[in-house]
């Protein structure tokens, strides 16, 4: 490790010099308090900024061990550490000047959700902290401004890191009260498979959002409250007792007139497999973390899947035990969308009938009578719930505002009315002796089978140089294949979206040799990302990305919808 002074020395050497002089500067430099590591110089001032981190013994920066030595308050630190980081950072971007992206100093902007991201890595046994960040070495034209630079790592980088990263320089009430929500959501957490719970929504909590392209909580909402058979109270380490609604395992039932908020309570059950930050209304929305949102998705892949338990006979003569489609209609690609989740290992299924394919969850008496059930390939999700939960352990969660046939097969009913839910399981039940059951048929079926594997796309071993590109949130590229995640609607960030499309890469270059199944594949990747943390899945040349973790179904997800296996 070199000293900050040969850092400043050389910058004024490489002043005014052609751009590509900056990567002389690449190393480590000790800062006194911290070191400062340039891993990555970019090219020119055009092209996506320089990587850099700042390494601070756990000592120096002092924050108290319990604070991370338990993994989610050690992600709860992070998370806290870089929006701190981050937001000083801001006051300083584009302060230094010059051509293209010169000046621009950023790191993962973190929204409301606490996730696990490469931006900040704390160790939990030393207390050592690296934040990973970008700088844009600022230019005239394409000559070297390093004064400029000077400015930015002597001055505007020293300023961030004092006030920001060390202990005694923040505001530790703060700090405290982020460590003390993340111990209250993990202890509910740990709670809800005690008392037989798949989820938890507390009074007070302010469920709906801003807009559909903000996520911050809306101003003028109604506040939460629980109907009073689903009421219980649980006794917070550091809240103390808190009320909320508790969602028993089994078949729950959302009913209510339109826009009453049904679809707004499931999108909050969605997201709660996350912890969200303080002041976002969500904050004691917890739910299953292996939760997953079941919908129709016309027009995805689908690769040797098992839908027999809903689809049989198709009128093409197609092997529905491993079924294989690059197209799949609105109830094929739900039933796969279910069988897929059953191999993530989920436990729980969320279903809104807004999302979902008519044919795949109903078919009523009527319909029953007219076509013959010979004659029709789907056996509807209602016959199936059932035996999913008693077989399968998988309770459901299902939003129907305009079909009554799920009342026969509920356990639990909730009526959203003006946003304030009621329980209407005694009325509805007394009501539905009136009208027949659509027949359920008692038959039994196979228990789907999970044995495939696939090898790796034959286009990348051997590839050195792999293109992968991150569109949003919604999708990546693999060498222009795009994989499309847009109905993966529990992936809350585009840095999972990022770290989906390198655990994939990883993943077939790595684990996938037509041997392993895709669970232990997963399995594989989930190992080395927990024994050498999250940034293991990326190759040295990839430095520059940033990564959050998602989770075991989202990566389940991505593999399923993967067109080059
Ligand atoms: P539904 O699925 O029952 O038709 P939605 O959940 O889509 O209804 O909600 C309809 C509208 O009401 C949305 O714009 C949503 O933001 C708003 N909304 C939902 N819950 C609340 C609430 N608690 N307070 C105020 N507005 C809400
Ligand atoms: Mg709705």
């Amino acid at each position: 490790m070199k000293p900050s002074s040969s850092l400043k020395s050389l910058l004024k050497n490489i002043d005014h010099k052609g751009y590509p002089a900056y990567k002389s500067t690449q190393g480590d430099y000790n800062f006194q308090n911290y070191i400062l590591g340039i891993d990555h110089v970019q090219g020119d001032p055009f092209a996506s900024p320089s990587r850099l981190n700042i390494q601070i013994k756990g000592k120096t920066a002092g924050f108290p061990k319990i604070y991370y030595n338990t993994s989610y308050k050690r992600i709860a630190l992070q998370d806290h550490l870089t929006r701190l980081f981050g937001k000083s950072l801001e006051k300083f971007s584009f302060k230094a000047k010059g051509s293209g992206k010169s000046g621009l100093i950023s790191i993962s902007r973190c929204g409301q959700e606490v996730l696990e991201r490469t931006a900040c890595e704390i160790c939990p046994d030393t207390g050592n902290i690296t934040m990973h960040f970008d700088v844009g070495f600022p230019a005239n034209g394409r000559s070297i401004n390093s004064r400029e630079l000077e400015k930015i790592l002597f001055q505007f980088l020293p300023d961030c890191v004092e006030s920001s990263l060390f202990y005694k320089n923040i505001d530790a009430k703060l700090l405290e009260q982020v460590i003390f929500l993340a111990e209250d959501q993990n202890f509910i957490r740990k709670q809800l498979p005690l008392l037989g719970l798949t989820s938890f929504v507390a009074d007070g909590a302010i469920l709906p959002r801003q807009s559909g392209i903000s996520q911050k909580p809306l101003k003028s909402a109604v506040p939460f409250t629980s109907p009073e058979p689903f009421q219980i109270t649980l006794n917070l380490p550091h809240h103390g007792p808190i009320t909320g609604m508790g969602i028993s395992k089994g078949i729950t039932l959302i009913v209510g007139g339109g826009y009453h908020g049904k679809s707004t309570l499931l999108k909050a059950l969605e997201l709660g497999v996350y912890n969200h930050i303080s002041g976002d209304g969500r904050e004691y929305v917890i739910t299953d973390a292996s939760a997953v949102k079941i919908r129709a998705e016309d027009g995805r892949s689908i690769k040797n899947t098992d839908i027999s338990m809903f689809i049989n006979n198709l009128p093409n003569g197609k092997d529905t035990r491993s079924f294989s489609t690059e197209d799949a209609s609105g109830s094929t690609s739900q039933a796969a969308n279910v069988i897929e989740a059953v191999e993530a290992g989920t436990s729980l299924f969320l279903i809104d009938e807004d999302t979902s394919a008519t044919n795949f969850m109903i078919r009523d008496e009527l319909m029953q009578r007219v076509v013959h059930r010979q004659n029709e390939p789907i056996t509807p999700f209602i016959e199936r719930v059932r035996s999913l939960y008693e077989k399968n352990g998988i309770s459901s969660i299902i939003v129907a505002g305009s079909s009554g046939s799920y009342f026969h097969v509920a356990d639990h009913i909730l009526q959203m009315d003006q946003y304030i839910p009621k329980d209407i399981t005694a009325f509805v039940k007394e009501e539905a002796k009136a009208f027949p059951a659509a027949s359920l048929p008692n038959e039994t079926f196979a228990k789907p089978e999970f044995h495939r594997s696939f090898p790796c796309n034959r286009e990348l071993k051997g590839n050195r140089r792999v293109k992968m590109k991150t569109l949003g949130k919604n999708a990546f590229s693999l060498n222009k294949e795009t994989v499309d995640l847009r109905y993966l609607e529990q992936l809350a960030d585009s840095e999972q979206t990022t770290a989906l499309g390198y655990a994939l890469l990883y993943a077939q270059l790595h684990f996938m040799d037509g041997n392993r199944n895709i669970k232990q594949v997963v399995d594989a990747l989930f190992d080395l990302i927990e024994t050498k943390g999250l940034a293991s899945i990326l190759d040295s040349k990839y430095v520059k990305s940033n990564l959050a973790m998602p989770r075991k179904q989202e990566v389940f997800g991505c593999l399923n919808r993967y067109r080059k296996l």
